[in-house]
């Protein structure tokens, strides 16, 4: 019962005993999931409209006294002094928050097995991954242990892990939602959204979070009512697909043959589907890992062993930096700190990371120009279903898992993912995006797929039964 509550199926049951619910299914699925680096005792019961509905938090978002980590030894011990502005805004309607999830190493990664703690397992098939980097949030969701979750999304990582476990996933435009308390990967990308059961649940949680903040100063003054026309439809619209996904080789056969399948429900439902070409989107990998890693090799100078966290005692001042981050950062975190340091350094600055930048201005206008005349733009979440825990191993062939997802960060475009489907018997997404600031209508068109899908039943996703 527990299990498949949503935010909204909460509202009209007795709150007092969710978080004792929740905290009972967190122990019972825990050995087999692995979705919290920290589970959260004593929770206060606080009033407001979602009083006592448990929520989980990424734990790249800051809580106050509560450890955040980013899966990272350099942080293993940190307990922040203020929650993130996400976090104050959860508790001040009424969430509680009862952990916090697993992610790949400060949100590097695609499958959470680069975790520097341990890997979280997919609730549909533990031996497999949940997708990542907020594959903790997507898991405890899809697993039943909480109602929702926050995630963070740089380049995908909220709407892949989404996909790969069967639920919803939002990436809102970026400046929606405040950065505040979330520890910086790359800021230029990263956007806080919500990991649910519905998509209506996602509207909610953006109303929630959503808003101006005075210590992000990206943050923006708008009001959207994320609800609103919610249950409209989309007859009429018009839908841009991307020839691009088919040249795509590495797509999954079944991953294509529900895609198809989406595309024409959405023509049965009365939208137009229009085959476009965004030429620049084969470039979206390839300019993400310049951009993303030369971002983050700036924001990771910070952890030096003096100011937070790790310090791994060396004579000089300059050994000390170097024996503390060389133990404190996994490989793919200093994998990425070394791209991004050689990118921006003086000789190679013009060669990569400028150049890059000119070509995200380049398929941002190629995407803005297919979204003045089409409604949104679909694709397939990921290329693929959820893979077996350490079988991919070379990084390439992560990144380029993040062909779909990358070009809304990229562009700051909102972008949800949301179950369409199984491919032998393993959870599909289908990814709707839209021009900055009609979050509420990609929520409207993820809304109507849901509702209409023949694999859920009335209007309602499918979730694991798990074995604990
Ligand atoms: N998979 C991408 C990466 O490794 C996206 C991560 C994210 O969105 N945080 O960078």
């Amino acid at each position: 019962m527990f299990r498949s509550l949503t935010i909204e199926d909460c509202l009209s049951l007795n709150r007092e005993d969710l978080a004792a619910e929740s905290a009972k299914e967190i122990e019972k699925m825990e050995p087999v999931l692995k979705s919290f680096i920290t589970v959260c005792k004593d929770h206060e019961f606080r009033s407001g409209e979602f009083a006592g509905i448990p929520i989980a938090v990424k734990d790249n978002i800051t809580t106050k006294g509560v450890k955040t980590t980013c899966a990272s030894k350099i942080l293993e011990n940190y307990v922040p002094p203020y929650n993130a502005t996400v976090v104050e805004k959860l508790l001040l309607h009424g969430f509680t928050v009862v952990g916090k999830t697993n992610l790949d190493e400060f949100a590097m990664g695609s499958s959470t097995e680069r975790s520097a703690f341990f890997p979280t397992r997919n609730p549909w098939d533990p031996t497999r991954v949940p997708g990542g980097s907020s594959g903790g949030s997507a898991a405890a969701v899809a697993g039943g242990e909480v109602v929702a979750a926050l995630g963070s999304d740089t380049g995908g990582s909220v709407r892949q892990p989404a996909s790969l476990c069967g639920v919803v996933g939002f990436k809102p435009t970026y400046g929606l939602v405040s950065r505040y308390g979330l520890i910086a990967f790359a800021s230029s990308l990263d956007q806080i959204g919500p990991i649910t059961k519905s998509v209506r649940d996602a509207a909610i949680l953006m109303s929630v979070i959503s808003g101006k903040d005075a210590m992000d100063s990206t943050t923006v003054d708008k009001n959207i009512d994320f609800l609103k026309d919610m249950e409209n439809g989309i007859s009429g619209m018009k839908f841009a697909v991307p020839k691009e996904v088919y040249d795509y080789e590495q797509l999954d056969s079944g991953v294509a043959v529900l895609f198809d399948e989406a595309l024409k429900l959405a023509e049965k439902l009365g939208a137009k589907i229009r085959k476009v070409r965004i030429p620049s989107m084969k470039y979206a990998v390839a300019v993400y890992y310049v951009i993303a890693p030369a971002e983050a090799s700036s924001n990771l100078a910070r952890y030096d062993g003096v100011k937070y966290g790790l310090r791994v005692e060396e004579k000089g001042l300059k050994d000390m930096y170097k024996r503390t981050r060389r133990e404190g950062f996994g490989e793919e975190v200093r994998r990425r700190i070394m791209l991004g340091t050689f990118t921006l350094s003086a000789a190679y600055y013009e060669a990569y990371f400028n150049k890059a930048q000119k070509v995200r201005r380049v398929l941002s206008s190629e995407l803005d120009s297919v979204l003045t005349e089409n409604d949104a733009i679909l694709t397939p979440t990921s290329p693929i279903t959820a893979f077996k825990l350490g079988e991919v191993k070379d990084p390439l062939t992560y990144y380029l898992m993040d062909i779909f997802t990358a070009p809304a960060n990229l562009a700051g475009l909102p972008a949800i993912s949301v179950p369409y489907g199984f491919s032998n018997d393993l959870p599909v997404g289908l990814q709707i995006m839209s021009r900055r600031f009609h979050d509420a209508k990609v929520l409207r068109i993820a809304r109507s797929f849901e509702k209409n899908s023949p694999y859920n039943s009335n209007g309602r996703i499918r979730l694991p039964v798990v074995k604990a």
